[in-house]
């Protein structure tokens, strides 16, 4: 099982990813790939691990998403035009700067734009061309001005990522006219750059996933390398079983039928025991995006802070994990700063100084719990790839059961759901 992060706080991310091990991946947005370009080859430079980037062509037929920026109105120009994001003005510029007045206006790509092959062929060539060598140029553009200053140039090896992922968009199901769309942009993907690893990106309703669906895919996507999964809106930690079902099946038969490696764009704790049943790897944001709606408006505002409790496999908002420590031994299966801390003081203080303690934390000490929650949260996770990577499914099964056991017990005080007890009867 690989664990990918998906970069969304880049500013707040970026410490705790190098200060980790680079036993995990990461997933960068190609909006976000063009806005902190230099930084980002920078950093993965000094910082080496796999990496993809998600194209996400999908928003161009939600121009909304591209418009509105960090909390505040629509912004207009002088011409009376809509302004786009700086990130995704340069997206769009990307792959053809003909589109950016459709979306000033707000108005949707049309399907009818990839019937005419020069423009499939333009999309394709520029989406290849910055995923290859956007991360390089940049480089190229420090390294010429670091040279002049007298400092060391870089090595420009590692800033090629893992695989290539063709443009996606959303389908409703096989016979949505974007179906067709998402074809042809894979298999001129692979034909362009057929020496490369290509990816597509399977972006649908979670009601559509099937066998059905799964065989479909399987013959019309039959070119490229492997699959990343996209089911819009599936919160794994919330959806009923019947659903958790339905992707296992979905996931099970591609992989069964293919033989390709499956990755979760989106996914929590489920997608991650699905390795199991051909699930290769999953990607989210720390504490943030481990699901995502195609209709739903991109705004960065500022998160609350929430934790991860291993043994729910799932989130606490802030006010119940502040309860579970105060009344439950800190969790031992974390190597955290924040675990280790508390950990220690609940063994060497007294009960009222160690919940007073907790108090502070909460209080005085919050500028830090963000980040100190994030840490924590991707911690977790790499043991959960780690437990999956090393136990047989019965072991595992065994190991959550005792999880189920123990989210009983919560249940009285936290606000937890019974995702573990749905997992285990899938
Ligand atoms: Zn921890």
């Amino acid at each position: 099982m690989q664990i990918y992060v998906r970069i969304a706080r880049y500013t707040l991310e970026k410490d705790i990813i190098a200060q980790n091990s680079n036993s995990f991946g990461l997933t960068i947005p190609a909006n976000l790939l063009m806005y902190y370009g230099k930084s980002l080859a920078k950093f993965i430079i000094k910082n080496p691990r796999p990496f993809f980037i998600d194209p996400v062509t999908y928003i161009l037929v939600y121009p909304r998403n591209m418009l509105k920026r960090d909390n505040s109105e629509l912004q207009v120009d002088r011409g009376g035009n809509y302004k786009l994001k700086k990130s995704y003005d340069k997206l769009v510029r990307a792959y053809d700067k003909g589109l950016i007045d459709l979306f000033k206006s707000d108005n949707p790509l049309p399907t009818s734009y990839f019937d005419d092959p020069d423009n499939v062929e333009k999309f394709v060539r520029n989406n290849i061309a910055y995923q290859k060598n956007l991360l390089t140029n940049s480089l190229d553009k420090i390294s010429r001005y670091e040279a002049m200053v007298g400092e060391e140039i870089p090595e420009k090896s590692n800033l090629k990522p893992e695989f290539l992922t063709a443009p996606y968009f959303y389908f409703g199901d096989s016979s949505d006219p974007w179906y067709d769309v998402n074809i042809k942009l894979s298999q001129l993907t692979k034909e362009f750059s057929s020496n490369d690893n290509v990816y597509s990106i399977i972006c649908t309703h979670k009601q559509s996933l099937s066998s059905t669906l799964a065989d479909e895919i399987v013959s019309d996507f039959d070119e490229v390398d492997g699959y990343l999964l996209f089911a819009s809106n599936f919160e794994e930690y919330v959806e009923p079983i019947h659903s958790l079902r339905r992707l296992k099946s979905f996931v099970s038969r591609l992989y069964e039928k293919s033989s390709k490696p499956i990755l979760n764009l989106y996914g929590s704790f489920l997608s991650v025991f699905l390795n199991y049943y051909g699930m290769k790897g999953v990607s989210s944001g720390l504490c943030v995006l481990d699901h995502k709606d195609v209709l739903e408006e991109v705004t960065m505002a500022i998160a609350r802070i929430k934790f991860y409790l291993p043994s729910i496999r799932g989130f606490l908002v802030e006010n119940d994990y502040k309860t579970y420590l105060e009344r439950f031994n800190p969790s031992d299966e974390c190597d955290c700063n924040l675990c280790q801390t508390l950990a220690n003081k609940k063994t060497s203080l007294s009960t009222r100084s160690y919940v007073s303690g907790i108090d502070k934390l909460f209080s005085i000490y919050r500028g830090k719990l963000m980040t100190s929650a994030m840490d924590h949260f991707l911690h977790c996770r790499l043991n959960e790839s780690e437990l999956v990577n090393t136990k047989s499914l019965s072991e595992i099964r065994a190991i959550l059961e005792t999880n189920r056991r123990n989210s009983r017990r919560y249940a009285h005080v936290l606000n937890t759901s019974n995702f573990v007890d749905r997992i285990l009867r899938i």
